[in-house]
């Protein structure tokens, strides 16, 4: 069986799973996504690529724009101011868990891969305020994904912004304890807010995941968009925090570097091989897409993906 064909039979096993999750509601205009859609594009090292179902659709990129966030920082400011503002312990906790108890909040207590590490990192990205960060960002993002259209999803965005209240106290909290030095945390907010917001579709987070999956070069060029420790970094904690509280389950069962977000996707790192796109927004408990996660367990199998 072709690849191609391996795709659309995975495709359809997988796509009566979606009925398992839900569409995240939280954010009330992500209530309107289709639960029922499931896509999946793989971009390959020898550069051809494959794709079946809804890889076409468009869906914000939410907490998958995490690792670019921490890429976007160690661009900035390299590993070791990074490493000593933003810890690399997986959490095991809930994205948007407020990770605070009695004891001081320190940096090793926070991941770039949750929402109190992300918010951090929005403030450790160079810009005179948080527009420019923000735009520096999307600039980023475009040149990983090779698609100079990607944009912000203005509606998505408004709708966060309005209701996005843990993401405050997580920010406030930060600020409290030292660890953001903005004077504006709204500001800092913002940014996050827009991070989230960034629409793309499957092949884009193919085309991102390839890039640290070859360790900072673009597909077919030689390319190189960041330095191959910066891939080392992320890779590693999206091993082990890239699927929040479902990371060891999603290492056992899968066995890559991933990232997924609320809005449906998961973008999938297959050092040197691949990198996987994902659009599926019905999700579990823990804020991942149910079907997504079956698509990649199978694809892994007949494949034999897992790293470890
Ligand atoms: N924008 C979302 C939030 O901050 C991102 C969370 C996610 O994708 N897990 O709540």
């Amino acid at each position: 069986m072709d690849m191609e064909e391996l795709l659309e039979q995975l495709l359809e096993e997988c796509r009566p799973y979606t009925q398992e999750g839900k569409v995240a509601t939280y954010i009330p205009e992500l209530a309107k996504g289709n639960r029922e859609d499931l896509g999946i594009y793989v971009l390959r090292s020898d550069g051809r690529h494959y794709q079946a179902g809804d890889y076409k659709k468009r869906f914000t990129i939410q907490s998958v724009v995490k690792p670019i966030l921490l890429l976007q920082a160690l661009m900035d400011n390299g590993k070791d101011f990074v490493r000593a503002r933003v810890g690399v312990e997986a959490t095991g906790k809930p994205f948007d868990a407020i990770n605070v108890t009695d004891q001081t909040l320190l940096s090793e207590h926070i991941n770039p891969m949750v929402n109190m590490g992300a918010i951090a990192m929005c403030t450790l990205i160079k810009g005179k305020n948080g527009e420019e960060r923000f735009q520096r960002l999307l600039e980023l993002t475009r040149a990983l994904a090779g698609d100079p259209e990607i944009a912000l999803d203005e509606a998505v965005y408004l709708s966060e912004k309005r209701t996005g209240n843990k993401n405050r106290a997580l920010g406030f909290l930060l600020k409290t304890y030292g660890m953001i030095e903005d004077d504006d945390v709204e500001e800092v907010l913002d940014c996050y807010f827009k991070a989230c917001s960034i629409s793309v579709n499957s092949k884009n987070l193919a085309n991102i995941g390839y890039v640290l999956a070859s360790r900072g070069k673009r597909p077919q060029t030689e390319e190189r968009i960041f330095p191959s420790a910066y891939a080392h970094y992320v890779n590693a904690i999206l091993a082990t925090c890239g699927m929040y509280d479902g990371s060891g389950d999603f290492a056992v069962k899968v066995g890559v570097p991933a990232k997924s977000g609320v809005g449906g996707g998961i973008m999938a790192v297959v050092p040197t091989r691949m990198g996987i796109g994902i659009f599926g927004p019905a999700l579990d408990g823990k804020g991942n897409s149910v079907a997504g996660i079956r698509l990649l367990e199978q694809l892994s199998q007949q494949m034999y993906l897992s790293i470890f």
